[in-house]
This record gives C-alpha cells, sequence and structure tokens, in this order.
C-alpha cells in the first residue's frame, strides 16, 4: 500500500530521485507524553563524563581527550560553494568524523549504551558502589566478569565498530551483524579485536533482526537496538552542551536574531535525532536542524511526510534503498525517534550519491579533510536555505536572518577509513566529476 502523503508532487518527486527539500508541516506540534526528560540527557552527559578516565584506561596511548570533537570554521568550504555576494552567516563543520576509538559520530551513542550496560553488571554483582569510580570497570576483576556477557549489535558498519570496539576492550563477549554488503576492512578491524562479526544476506534490517532474536533467547546477553534504543539516543542528545560551549567559545550567539542551523546526515533517525533532541532542550526555537538523506533512503523524511500512525518504509513507495553512504541506507526510521522529530524536526532534503561524492570532493579541496561519503552528505544544506524556494520560505516564515545564522553541518565519519578506501573515493568523485 502506498501511503498518502500531504501532496502528490511530493510523492512524484521521492519516486524520481529528484533532490528536494521537505519542510515539516508539524514542526513544534507537542511531544509525546513518554518523551526522554531533560534530567535523562544531563544523566547522559554526567556518565560519559565520568567515563572519561575509564576510556583512557581502556584504550592507553589512543585516546588523548574526552569522547568530542572540535567545531571547527569552515570559511573555505563556504567559499567554495557559495557566490560571494550572498549574506548567509558562517559555516562550521563539526568533526565527529575524528572522534576517538570509533572516528565516528557512533561514538557518542555506542559508547554510551556499552558502558551503561558495564555499569549496571558491575552494580548488580557488587562490583562498584552507584556513582563509584569507573576506572573499576577496567580492572581484571571486571573484566573476568564481563567476559559472562554478551553483547550483540546489528549494524551497518560504524554502530559495530563502535559498540564492537568498546564492549570488546571491556572484555564482553561480543556478536556484531553486519548485512554482507558491509565494508570488509570494517569487519576485519572488528575481528582483529576479537569481535565475532555474523555476516547476513539481505538488508541491514535484517541481520538487526536476526541479532534480536539470537540475543533474546540466550541468557546474559544486551541486544544494543538501533531501531529503538534509548540508551543510544541519549548518548547523542549529550552531544548538545559541549557544542554550546565551544559556541560560546567561538563568540557565536544563539537566539532570536541569531539562528542556530544544524545539518546532520540521517540513517535511522538515532544520532541525528539525538542530537537534534538534546540541542532543542538547550536553544529551543532558535536551532534549527535539517536531516539529509539519500535520494533512495529517505526514511525519516517518507515516515514524518506520512504522519506516525503507522510505520512506513521506502520501499513503500517504490525506492530501493540503494545508495553508496554506509550507515544512511536505511529503509526504516526508527519509532523511538521519529515521532520526536515530527515535533522537532524543520525539514529534511534529499541527497544523490552523485552529490555526496562532489561535497566530500569539496571538503577534501577546500578543508583538506577526508570523510566518508555518508558524512558529506549535509554539505549541501546551507544552500538548500538560502537558495531554495522551500528554504526561502522557510527563513521567512521563521523570521531568520541568515546572514546572522551560525551554520553547523556534521561531519559523521572517516577517520578510521584506510586511506586505499579514501583514495577509491576520490578517484570515483573525480571521475563523476569529468564526466558533468
Ligand atoms: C550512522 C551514521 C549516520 C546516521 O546515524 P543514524 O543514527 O543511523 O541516523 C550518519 N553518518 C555516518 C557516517 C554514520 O555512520
Amino acid at each position: 500500500m502506498t501511503p498518502v502523503f500531504g501532496s502528490a508532487t511530493l510523492l512524484e518527486k521521492l519516486q524520481s530521485k529528484e533532490p528536494l527539500l521537505w519542510l515539516n508541516p508539524v514542526l513544534g506540534s507537542m511531544l509525546p507524553k513518554d518523551a526522554p526528560t531533560p534530567d535523562q540527557i544531563e544523566q547522559a552527559e554526567t556518565r560519559l563524563a565520568r567515563c572519561d578516565a575509564l576510556i583512557r584506561a581502556l584504550f592507553p596511548g589512543d585516546v588523548v581527550g574526552p569522547i568530542e570533537s572540535e567545531l571547527m570554521p569552515a570559511a573555505e568550504l563556504q567559499q567554495a560553494l557559495t557566490q560571494p555576494d550572498t549574506q548567509q552567516g558562517a559555516w562550521f563543520l563539526k568533526r565527529d568524523d575524528t572522534l576517538p576509538v570509533a572516528g565516528s559520530v557512533k561514538a557518542r551513542g555506542g559508547f554510551h549504551e556499552v558502558l551503561t550496560i558495564a555499569e549496571s553488571i558491575a552494580i548488580e554483582q557488587g562490583l562498584l558502589a552507584t556513582g563509584g569510580d569507573l576506572r573499576m570497570l577496567a580492572s581484571a576483576r571486571a573484566r573476568e566478569l564481563f567476559t559472562r556477557y554478551t553483547v550483540a549489535v546489528g549494524s551497518t558498519g560504524n554502530l559495530g565498530l563502535s559498540i564492537g570496539v568498546m564492549a570488546a576492550a571491556l572484555g564482553f563477549d561480543v556478536v556484531v551483524h553486519m548485512s554482507s554488503d558491509a565494508k570488509q576492512w570494517k569487519k576485519d578491524r572488528l575481528r582483529r579485536r576479537g569481535v565475532r562479526v555474523v555476516e547476513h544476506e539481505g538488508s541491514y534490517a535484517q541481520a538487526v533482526e536476526a541479532g534480536r532474536e539470537e540475543a533474546l533467547m540466550k541468557p546474559r546477553s544486551y541486544f544494543v537496538d538501533d531501531e529503538r534504543s534509548l540508551m543510544l539516543f541519549l548518548g547523542y542528545a549529550a552531544a548538545a552542551r559541549p557544542l554550546a560551549r565551544q559556541l560560546e567559545k567561538a563568540g557565536r550567539v544563539v537566539d532570536a536574531r541569531h539562528p542556530l542551523i544544524v545539518y546532520l546526515p540521517c540513517g535511522v533517525g538515532g544520532a541525528p535525532g539525538g542530537i537534534t533532541y538534546g540541542l532543542k532542550a538547550i536553544f529551543g526555537p532558535h536551532v534549527h536542524c535539517f536531516f539529509a538523506e539519500p535520494v533512495a533512503s529517505p526514511c525519516m523524511l517518507v515516515q514524518l511526510a506520512a504522519g506516525n500512525s503507522e510505520q512506513v518504509s521506502v520501499y513503500d513507495i517504490g525506492l530501493d534503498n540503494q545508495t553508496d553512504a554506509d550507515g544512511l541506507a536505511v529503509g526504516q526510521a526508527s519509532p523511538l525517534v521519529s515521532p520526536l522529530m515530527a515535533a522537532q524536526l524543520s525539514g529534511v532534503f534529499t541527497v544523490s550519491d552523485a552529490q555526496l561524492y562532489r561535497q566530500m570532493l569539496r571538503v577534501k579541496q577546500s578543508l583538506g579533510i577526508d570523510l566518508e561519503p555518508s558524512a558529506a552528505a549535509a554539505v549541501g544544506g546551507p544552500l538548500w536555505l538560502n537558495d531554495s524556494p522551500e528554504g526561502r520560505e522557510y527563513a521567512y516564515a521563521h523570521h531568520l536572518d541568515l546572514a546572522e545564522a551560525t551554520h553547523i553541518i556534521w561531519a559523521t565519519g572517516g577517520s578510521l577509513v584506510p586511506p586505499e578506501e579514501h583514495r577509491r573515493f576520490q578517484e570515483h568523485a573525480n571521475a563523476l566529476e569529468a564526466r558533468r
């Protein structure tokens, strides 16, 4: 059954895979009653802060600082992509591609969930007092305990890397269920750390389902559920407070006259949704969040446009969910996140694979940074806002002075990608460029 959208043209445009900006008509509506509380976000922030020393103990030499990334001015990228006479505020790149140990945004949610599991087991088994020093979790006694527990996750790659590396470092038995098309180097990296990688024919959703079923049948087994996990979501939401401090340090005011506009690549929705949720808790109506999704996999757009009464997938409107954007090839949005985003998300823009590669190349040329293609999905966001009729409609309706705006493009992954992979990405991007 084809879901019913507000407009037939939207459906046609989505089906033709024409890149578009969709504005959320119910932005500002009420959050569901069971929505996470500001207290829960704060607890996640505190837990991650308490884990700094533990993470350093688990990865000696690897980790120089906390699980945090730079907010980098991106004037060169802005100049490369915009006309000199356009007034559109200041661009920044949020460098989650450099997050320690996991090399992607998944460090935030993934580490938070694994550390929550480890802490709760240690408390339950009498090894740790509530609020105790978490470095204890890196001790031989804790390790011995954790070997008796299994942590399982289904992933297209980066979530598996994040959960797998952290859980294995703590001593857990770890199983990562991956779709067979997941990148070889990601599987190799996990196996080197003692993680069991199970490959599944078929889609990411099937890999997740298989992992969930297996974990349910085993005692002392935890399944990290990318589609429904609150602990993942809160780990992402905890990104907001440090970002607010970075903005303050950079002298970027956020208020009614100085909007903050954030562009985030979206897969199942947990990472961009959690970050949006955390930012909304701090900045309210002064922050405007847009998701970027591949033209073949706009699962959050489709879900929100159809309304939230039932789950809708990109397959339901005849799309094939085929894209080179690892981690963004998701057919169905998280049922935990989509009701929250109905109230908070400003809109979604879609990107073709050719655009992904072009944007990745522009980031490389202007800033010298190697992103993975999916991590460059959000780069075109400020252009959508400034140059499209829909973007101008949004700016007008919300009284945004774009000249005073701070635009943050969330770069979500890339630093762990092997150099030869990056070279292949660049070659492909250059070949596409030459063909234009
Ligand atoms: C996972 C991922 C995303 C999106 O996160 P979701 O929680 O799946 O929406 C974006 N970029 C990269 C590089 C990712 O690995």
